[in-house]
């Protein structure tokens, strides 16, 4: 029983041992620690963010709501849905969209290390920049998972980091028009960044619906209050 439990302690002793170091080097930040994150800008306006696409189904519906209420937004693509539509990544800039990175594979970066990060970033920025000629200046990693070398690979890459203000929650299987308004509204402020998708390449099958489905009142709400829709870049942020 001795030798059994010292066995344990050591293993245990390890486990913690391996956790502290690898928390040491992949911390990451939460936005109530780092408001600068949060991507306020001026509050005459609101910011439009788009996750996970370009997706050929899902991504043209939005694009046509936007361009039919005059509406400018960014878009921050996967590296991996680009290059399988890169037309349709130019198509969002052609629209007079922007583009920002959301890395090349959606992984979680706390199971990453800090080489695969950079590694795939360098790649997502390639890819676009390949698709485009165009190299973006924002990025926001998977889930929003900001770790160390996040802010490191960013800044090597000469890109901008930024989360969102409120969210939709529109990924979920329980999403509906009426669900992800509700979300919107719970920190919608002037100034604010907000996050939506316009793929479900992450998400559930066809939660996207409620993302199309509940803009139309985002919209109304926004012009309620004499608030325009910008680009990150055109945001003040
Ligand atoms: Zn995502």
């Amino acid at each position: 029983m001795k030798t059994s439990t010292a066995v344990l302690t050591l293993a245990s002793t390890r486990v913690a041992l391996h956790a502290a170091s690898f928390l040491a080097h992949n911390w990451i930040l939460a936005p109530y620690t780092a408001p600068w994150l949060l991507g306020d800008g001026h509050p005459q306006s609101i910011a439009l963010t788009f996750d996970d696409g370009p997706d050929p189904i899902s991504t043209p519906l939005l694009l046509d709501l936007l361009d039919a209420n005059d509406i400018k937004a960014t878009f921050f693509v996967l590296g991996e849905m680009v290059d399988r539509q890169p037309g349709l990544a130019r198509d969002i800039l052609a629209r007079g969209h922007e583009l920002g990175t959301h890395g090349y594979w959606h992984k979680n970066h706390l199971i990453r290390s800090a080489r695969s990060i950079r590694y795939d970033l360098a790649r997502a920025l390639a890819t676009i920049e390949t698709a485009t000629g165009t190299r973006p200046t924002w990025y926001r990693p998977p889930y929003g998972v900001v770790t160390r070398a996040d802010l490191t690979a960013a800044h090597a890459e000469g890109l901008r980091l930024v989360l969102w203000g409120t969210w939709g929650r529109d990924w979920r299987r329980q999403a509906s028009p009426v669900s992800v308004m509700a979300d919107l509204r719970s920190r919608f402020h002037p100034g604010v960044t907000i996050l939506l998708h316009d793929s479900d390449c992450t998400s559930y099958p066809g939660s996207f619906q409620a993302t199309l489905q509940a803009l139309p009142q985002l919209i109304d709400l926004a012009r309620s209050q004499r608030l325009t829709f910008a680009t990150l870049s055109n945001h003040g942020i």
